[in-house]
């Protein structure tokens, strides 16, 4: 079964929310760039990105980034913070902020995980607001500048609010970014230990060189036994060594979309870039 297909059963009780509209804008959005000229890229690269942002996610996780000198995005619900789910607890405020000061990207989730094409334009747009407002408020100096869509869900509409808001969308829909890229619904493939192994992963990794392409992962958990859409911190160190052999930087999703649209920097943590200023 397809990541895909195993992520489709799962919101079954979701889609059942959805209306036809919704449905097909869904569809539509996967094929129909929202802004005129797409950015193009011109070497490979690869992204971990984390959903909802398990604890672990923000301590296993983060701690294997860091120890490859690299920079992750955890893309954030207000609502959830700090609560249990079925699967996992998920950070609090003080994870977070300690995340960002070492340099991570924080990114924009809806603010109670709502699906996106239940929102029309102006609600979505009012959503994206209260969540960059509440996590400015929780943490200061934080700006969201990337957003995920909760479920892969998306919608025209949402694709436009975003196009005038934030520096990208990004999808679950596997496979690889190449050439003019759709910036506001990129492909990411499961960073899940029963979604990806040793073949794929090299796979991605050899596309990516061969194609100048952008491999994006997503993931939740990072401990030994993940939940189903999570990995082992073995499955993240793999991903990591596989993009390093190659030469493959691994680059947060601000300093992608950055090097896509040919300008320059990676945000520096919070107390070098102090330094520097100062
Ligand atoms: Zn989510």
């Amino acid at each position: 079964m397809t990541p895909d297909a195993i992520l489709d059963r799962d919101v079954t009780e979701l889609k059942a929310q959805l209306s036809f509209r919704a449905r097909l804008s869904h569809r539509l959005s996967r094929h129909i760039p929202s802004a005129p000229l797409l950015p193009r890229l011109f070497g490979p690269m690869v992204s971990v990105t984390f959903d909802d942002v398990p604890d672990s996610a923000c301590e296993t996780g983060a701690a294997l980034l860091d120890a490859h000198g690299v920079k992750g995005t955890f893309y954030v619900s207000r609502t959830l913070l700090g609560t249990a789910t079925e699967h996992w607890r998920v950070a609090g405020v003080e994870a977070l902020a300690e995340i960002h000061r070492r340099g991570h990207e924080i990114g924009c989730h809806t603010h109670d995980h709502r699906l996106v094409p239940t929102l029309d334009a102006k609600r979505f747009a009012a959503d994206l607001q209260r969540n960059r407002d509440a996590l400015a408020s929780l943490v200061p100096g934080l700006v969201l500048e990337n957003f995920a869509f909760p479920y892969g869900y998306a919608s025209l509409a949402a694709k436009r609010v975003l196009s005038r808001t934030y520096g990208s969308g990004r999808s679950i829909m596997p496979g690889l970014n190449a050439g003019r890229i759709d910036h506001y619904f990129l492909r990411a493939n499961p960073l899940f230990d029963r979604c990806l192994d040793a073949v794929l992963l090299a796979r991605l990794m050899d596309e990516a060189v061969a194609r100048n392409g952008w491999v994006i992962f997503f993931g939740h958990d990072v401990t030994e036994g993940a939940s189903p859409y999570g990995c082992s911190p073995a499955l993240l160190e793999a991903t990591l060594l596989a993009a390093n052999r190659r030469g493959i930087p691994v680059v947060s999703m601000a300093e992608g979309m950055a090097r896509a649209l040919g300008v320059a920097g990676e945000r520096r943590p919070v107390e070098e870039a102090s330094r520097l200023s100062g």
